[in-house]
């Protein structure tokens, strides 16, 4: 074992905050950081869903071990607490699955990350969390016209592996009934699709955690990691901690340590939203109207909340330099207009409707879409999850489970979920500064190829060619 030290970059949080974020966080007490010295059998650094999850689970299977989990700012703060909702699984990765696990390896991941969406409807239930978890219709859409459906590939493996995904197409007559004059111009349904309170369930999950005698530190940055006789020594401003073992759940803000740095790369999710408008939306026929995701690459993804709060995202936003998280991933007022013409586009019903919230959010891009759960080679002690690429609602879910088998040291059915994780790799991001500047130049060509498809104008010759480059990496190490 070579162990490691790493240093974190200082950790700074921007407001503005998602509405649910805001709402979830009202009355909370001021946070307690962490000060002084322990010991502790669990260190789980990042008090989001990973974080959160991998501690319940941890506590579940052990009721003497002692767990902290040392979070930056609030539980729920970082990308858990954000983000839009939709708890997903991996059908739509089935292709690459199949590519790198074969059948039976592929359609267990699926599985997995098909029973770790029931476990948060289970969980929050047998809890009492008031998430608001639903099951509600998902429809996956082309919105620009002439542009073939992103599914394509999905359903072909499927039919070649014998087997059926959750979605089915949509004629034409049913999108119209639901979209009316919208653009959209072909899709397919999912009729039981998982989204939720994202923010209530982060809070949920560490009122629960508290409960069970697990110590959550809020306000309490961890500023150095690093292997130690005996233990891991885990320090932030105020304290140090001695970890027998110690989690990485840091999402975004561990992406510039070396050992993610060559397959993870940072950029913003941006989100847009209305007040709450239900009297408008059931006026003009929007009561029904189901969310769901488009086929660009720079995906928009939205819906509409239980009270009626209409949302809508867009995936791959500001980049970050050498995995940095400024300013602009909590806010930045160009990706916010652009999405608020997006809005306007798929929802031309709303024209006249606000947007007051607007808010961004780092997203931690893997080379191949899927996140990986593991344990440092440099120093067993230590597990981490990252990856996830903007779809870790439901698989920080499984993450909780995966790292609690590592940690624990079990060879179940989770360990082989893990280890087959640590298979679907295939290739790695450029170094910087080559990374931020091929990037920069693909994401721009996608940008204006993307607005003139929306725009219904041709796109530059030069922008088609480049925009495929989006998915390109170098391929991987021996
Ligand atoms: C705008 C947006 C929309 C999204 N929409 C969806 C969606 O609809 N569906 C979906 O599946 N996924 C979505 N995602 C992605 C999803 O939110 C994440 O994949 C998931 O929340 C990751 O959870 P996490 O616990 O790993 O990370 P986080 O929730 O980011 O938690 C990491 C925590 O670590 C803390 N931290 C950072 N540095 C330190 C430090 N030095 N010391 C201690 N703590 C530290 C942070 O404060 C943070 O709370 C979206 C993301 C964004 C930004």
């Amino acid at each position: 074992m070579s162990g490691v030290d790493f240093r974190l970059r200082p950790f700074i949080a921007r407001p503005p905050r998602a509405p649910w974020l805001v709402a979830a966080l009202a009355g909370a007490a001021a946070p307690l950081p962490f000060s002084g010295e322990a010991g502790v059998d669990v260190c789980i650094i990042g008090g989001g869903f990973s974080g959160l999850w991998t501690a319940l689970r941890l506590r579940e299977q052990d009721a003497a071990l002692s767990i902290a989990v040392l979070e930056a700012d609030r539980c729920g703060t970082g990308a858990s607490g954000r983000n839009s909702g939709a708890a997903g699984h991996w059908w739509t990765r089935l292709p690459l699955l199949l590519k790198c696990l074969g059948r039976e390896g592929a359609l267990a991941v699926i599985a997995a990350s098909e029973a770790a969406v029931e476990d948060i409807h289970g969980f929050v239930a047998q809890h009492g969390i008031a998430c608001e978890a639903r099951f509600e219709r998902s429809v996956w859409a082309a919105t620009a016209p002439g542009r073939p459906g992103a599914w394509g590939p999905m359903f072909r493996a499927a039919e070649a592996a014998g087997v059926t995904p959750p979605q089915r197409p949509v004629p034409a007559e049913e999108l119209r009934a639901l979209y009316g004059d919208a653009p959209y111009f072909a899709g397919v349904m999912e009729e039981r699709a998982t989204r939720l309170d994202p923010a209530a369930l982060a809070r949920g999950l560490r009122r629960v955690a508290l409960a069970q005698g697990i110590a959550v530190h809020e306000g309490s940055a961890v500023t150095r990691l690093a292997s130690a006789d005996g233990h891991v020594l885990v320090e932030t401003r105020g304290g140090r901690i001695r970890a027998q073992q110690v989690v990485l759940a840091a999402n975004a803000w561990m992406a510039q340590l070396a050992p993610f740095r060559d397959e993870v790369m940072v950029l913003s999710s941006d989100m847009v939203a209305t007040d709450a408008i239900p009297q408008v939306l059931a006026a003009r026929g929007l009561a029904g109207r189901p969310g769901g995701t488009n086929s660009r690459m720079m995906l928009n993804y939205g819906g509409v909340t239980p009270a009626g709060q209409v949302y809508l995202g867009r995936g791959a936003g500001v980049l970050g330099f050498g995995a940095r998280i400024g300013v602009g991933m909590h806010h930045a007022p160009r990706q916010l207009r652009e999405l608020a013409a997006d809005f306007r586009h798929l929802y031309p019903e709303l024209h006249d409707q606000a947007l007051p919230h607007g808010w961004g959010g780092p997203i931690d891009r893997s080379t191949t879409g899927m996140p990986q759960f593991g344990t440092l080679a440099a120093d067993p002690r230590i597990h981490y999850a990252i990856g996830y690429t903007g779809h870790g609602v439901g698989a920080t879910a499984l993450c909780g489970r995966v790292l609690a088998s590592a940690v624990l040291g079990k060879r179940d059915r989770w360990h082989e979920i893990g280890a087959l994780l640590g298979r679907v790799r295939n290739g790695r991001y450029p170094p910087e500064p080559l990374r931020y500047l091929a990037a920069s130049v693909v994401q721009a060509a996608v940008r204006r190829k993307e607005i003139a498809e929306r725009d219904g104008r041709k796109p530059s010759r030069l922008d088609v060619k480049l925009a495929p480059w989006a998915l390109a990496t170098l391929p991987a190490r021996r």
